[in-house]
C-alpha cells in the first residue's frame, strides 16, 4: 500500500486525504490544530462553493449539511456611480445553487470523518525541519498549508505573480437578526462601489449549524471603506460593519441595523497578495514535496475561486496519484500534474484579476448581463468553470464580438 503524507487539514488537504483513503491508500494528515481548536477558532474565510466544487464534495460523501444549510438560489447585482446613485440593478435565479458552509465546521467534521474512514491524523505544526525528517517515510508528501508560512518553501513564479501587494483589504463576518427575509437565505448579493470596493452578502451556515448571513467588505486600500484593518474584537467589527452598510448601502440599512454577529468569533479582517509558486519544493536533505491549492496558487477571494480551486486541484491530484500506480512520484510527475491544473486555473486567476482591476469592456458585459439572460447564464457558468469565459470575457475585441452575437440572438427572440 502506498503511503501518502499530507500537511494541512484544510479544504484541499482533507478532500485529497479522504479521496485517497477511499481509494485504499495509507494516508496521514498533519494538522497544526485539533478539530476542536479549529471549531473554536476565529473565522478565516467565507467561501461560497459553486456547482462543480459542490459535486466533488457530494461524490466524496462529505456534503453533511445539504439538508439544513441555506443555499443561494438567486443573484442580485447593484452598481453605484461615484455619487452613490444606483446605475445598474438586476437579479436572476440561479439554475444550479451555490452553498456556503463555515470551514470551521467542515474541517473539524471532515477530520473526524477522515479518521473514521481509516486515515491517520497527527496534530502537529510541521516546520521545514520536520518536513525534511518525515518525507522519507512516505511515497509522496503533499503540502496543503494554505497561506501558512511553510508555503514559502515553494519558489515564487515571478512571471505568473504580477502582484506585490494586496489590491483589496477585507473585512467579513457572519450575522443574524436581520429584519427582512427579502434577501436573507436566498440570494447572493453583490454591490459594486466604484473606487471604493465591493460588498458581498450571502446566506451561510455557521459553525454552530445555524443559518446566518455573511457580509464581506472588499475595500480599495486607503479608500473610504478601508476601515476594518484596525478592528480588535467582534464588537468593534459589528459596529464598523453596520456603519459601512449605513454609509454605502443606506437604502438597506434598516434591514441590518439590529444585526448581531452569529457568534463571537464570526469575523475576520485581512488582505491577500495573490501569488503563484512552483509546485515542487526541495528539502534540505534532497527530498522533494508537492504543493497544492493556496500553498502554490493563492488568489484574492474577490471572485470566490480559492476553495473551489482547492477542491478541483485535490480531485485532480487524487486521480493522478491513482493513475501513477506503483511508479515514483518524481519532480517531472509533480510538474506535469501542476501544468495540467494550470490549463484550468489560469482562467480562474484571469477572472480574479478582472474583478480586481476591471478592464473597460467589463462595463459593457455588466450592462449586457442586466438585459440578456443568455449573457448572465454564460457568466454564471464561467464563475463555476472559468475556462468557459475564454476568450470573450478577457479580451475587449472578443467581448464586443460576443456581445454583438448575443444581442442579435436576443433581438431575434424578442421580434
Ligand atoms: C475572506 C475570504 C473569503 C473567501 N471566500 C471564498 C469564496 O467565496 N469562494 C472560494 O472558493 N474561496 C474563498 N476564499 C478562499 C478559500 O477559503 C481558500 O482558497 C481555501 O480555503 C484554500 O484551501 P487550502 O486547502 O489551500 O487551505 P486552507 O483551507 O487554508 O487549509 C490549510 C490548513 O493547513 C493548516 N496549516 C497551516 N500551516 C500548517 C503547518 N505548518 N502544519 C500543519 N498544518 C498547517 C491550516 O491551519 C489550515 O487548516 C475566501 C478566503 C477569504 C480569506
Amino acid at each position: 500500500m502506498r503511503r501518502i503524507g499530507i500537511i494541512g487539514a484544510g479544504q484541499a488537504g482533507l478532500c485529497l486525504g479522504i479521496s485517497l483513503i477511499d481509494a485504499g491508500y495509507d494516508v496521514t494528515i498533519f494538522s497544526d490544530r485539533t478539530p476542536e481548536a479549529i471549531l473554536n477558532s476565529r473565522l478565516r474565510a467565507t467561501p461560497i462553493l459553486f456547482p462543480d466544487a459542490l459535486e466533488i464534495e457530494r461524490n466524496l460523501g462529505l456534503n453533511f449539511w445539504d439538508e439544513e444549510s441555506p443555499v443561494c438560489e438567486g443573484f442580485h447585482h447593484q452598481v453605484l456611480d461615484t455619487e452613490g446613485n444606483l446605475v445598474l440593478d438586476y437579479s436572476s435565479k440561479l439554475e444550479a445553487h451555490w452553498r456556503g458552509v463555515d470551514q470551521r465546521l467542515k474541517f473539524s467534521c471532515w477530520m473526524e470523518e477522515f479518521v473514521r474512514r481509516g486515515g491517520e491524523l497527527i496534530v502537529r505544526e510541521i516546520n521545514l525541519d520536520d518536513l525534511d525528517k518525515l518525507a522519507p517515510n512516505y511515497d509522496l508528501v503533499v503540502v496543503a498549508v494554505g497561506k501558512g508560512s511553510l508555503a514559502t518553501l515553494f519558489e515564487r513564479d515571478a512571471q505568473r505573480s504580477p502582484h506585490n501587494k494586496p489590491k483589496r483589504h477585507l473585512g467579513g463576518g457572519f450575522f443574524t437578526k436581520l429584519k427582512s427575509d427579502r434577501i436573507f437565505f436566498h440570494t447572493f448579493q453583490m454591490t459594486t462601489l466604484p473606487n471604493v470596493g465591493e460588498i458581498f452578502q450571502l446566506p451561510f451556515y455557521d459553525k454552530n449549524e445555524n443559518p446566518c448571513y455573511a457580509s464581506v467588505f472588499v475595500a480599495y486600500p486607503g479608500e473610504v471603506m478601508d476601515r476594518f484593518s484596525h478592528v480588535q474584537n467582534g464588537r468593534e467589527f459589528l459596529e464598523t460593519a453596520k456603519k459601512a452598510i449605513q454609509e454605502f448601502m443606506p437604502w438597506e440599512y434598516e434591514i441590518f441595523e439590529d444585526m448581531e454577529l452569529s457568534e463571537e468569533n464570526a469575523w475576520l479582517c485581512g488582505a491577500i497578495t495573490p501569488i503563484v509558486r512552483r509546485p515542487v519544493g526541495h528539502l534540505p536533505s534532497g527530498g522533494i514535496v508537492m504543493g497544492i491549492a493556496d500553498a502554490v496558487i493563492l488568489n484574492d477571494p474577490i471572485a470566490a475561486q480559492g476553495a473551489n480551486n482547492a477542491n478541483k486541484m485535490a480531485h485532480l491530484v487524487a486521480q493522478k496519484i491513482i493513475e501513477r500506480g506503483e511508479r515514483k512520484f518524481d519532480s517531472e510527475w509533480m510538474q506535469a500534474v501542476f501544468d495540467e491544473f494550470w490549463e484550468y486555473v489560469q482562467y480562474s486567476i484571469g477572472l480574479t484579476d478582472c474583478f480586481l482591476s476591471p478592464p473597460e469592456h467589463l462595463q459593457d458585459i455588466g450592462m449586457a448581463m442586466a438585459k440578456n439572460p443568455d449573457v448572465l447564464r454564460d457568466y454564471f457558468n464561467g464563475i463555476n468553470n472559468p475556462p468557459s469565459l475564454s476568450p470573450w470575457f478577457f479580451d475587449s475585441f472578443k467581448a464586443k464580438k460576443y456581445l454583438a452575437e448575443k444581442n442579435a440572438k436576443n433581438l431575434a427572440i424578442v421580434t
